[in-house]
């Protein structure tokens, strides 16, 4: 079960405004959707890599290097935490008579527009409703939020800023976000019937980025990071490389499986893993 206890206090460390997070004291990954490359739709817990935007400076920072100030209780918060936005646009009003395909494709826009949105665009409507909430709004901690897909392209461009850490993040980030392309033409093919693994043609871009990642990864420390190397060789297509890796984990699980029986089969496209509280009745 995911459960919060109040929220934690943390500074940018670029320019030290004071930002409130949600104190997480146990979560799940329960999800919908899982991929082997670790994408999930609407999962109860998505850390995004520990990668977060500051609301002032609107540069980038991993949340495990912005300093600890202190804790709020949850009585606390709801007075001096920003609320999130209430106002949602009309075009991402989800209707009562929507199928699961609207639905889900009305939560990938809804929560684009969350995590994009909710510090810097007021809604067009009410104005003068707005300015006082803003007003409101503007004397409490604002909410740290995650840095969105869009934002990554232009934080690998300017790579030299940051961490290591950070752009092994973004990176990651990167991998999924991109091969979201494929994920879309897969869905419509399985719906057709279609067996859709020989529509994934990794763009340069994507190649480049896998390639880079891998070289990240393998010099990290950490046994845990064999099933994503594993996973990148399979993609890349080296897939003796990639059953090589899985053959040798110490603690075989559901997604490294199903990652070896794809190398093994030849297979380098992107898959579901489909836990048993997935699979169809
Ligand atoms: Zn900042």
């Amino acid at each position: 079960m995911t459960q919060f206890d109040g929220y934690r206090l943390l500074a940018c460390p670029l320019c030290h405004t004071i930002h409130a997070t949600v104190n997480i004291v146990s979560f799940n990954f329960m999800s919908p959707e899982h991929w082997s490359d670790s994408y999930s739709v609407y999962s109860l817990f998505d850390n995004r890599q520990g990668l977060r935007q500051c609301v002032t400076c609107h540069d980038f920072f991993l949340q495990s290097d912005a300093p600890y100030l202190g804790h709020l209780t949850s009585e606390q918060a709801s007075r001096l935490v920003e609320t999130p936005p209430a106002y949602i646009p009309p075009s991402l009003r989800h209707k009562s008579g929507d199928t699961p395909d609207t639905r889900h494709s009305w939560i990938k826009r809804f929560k684009e527009w969350w995590s994009g949105k909710p510090h810097s665009q007021p809604p067009p409507e009410d104005t003068k409703d707005t300015q006082a909430v803003d007003e409101a709004q503007s004397k409490k901690y604002p909410r740290l939020k995650s840095a969105n897909d869009e934002d990554l392209a232009g934080i690998l461009e300017h790579q030299e800023k940051y961490s290591v850490s950070l752009i092994q993040a973004a990176r990651i980030l990167y991998w999924v976000y991109l091969n979201d392309t494929y994920r879309r033409t897969a869905k419509a093919m399985t719906e057709k019937g279609q067996i859709p693994y020989s529509a994934f043609k990794p763009t340069e871009i994507q190649i480049n980025n896998m390639r880079t990642l891998l070289a990240l990864l393998e010099f990290a420390d950490g046994g845990s990071r064999a099933i994503t190397i594993a996973e990148l060789h399979r993609e890349l297509g080296q897939f003796d490389r990639a059953i090589d890796i899985l053959q040798k984990v110490a603690e075989p699980c559901l997604k490294s499986e199903t990652i070896l029986e794809a190398a093994r089969q030849g297979i380098s496209a992107p898959i579901p893993i489909l836990y048993s509280y997935q699979k169809k009745k």
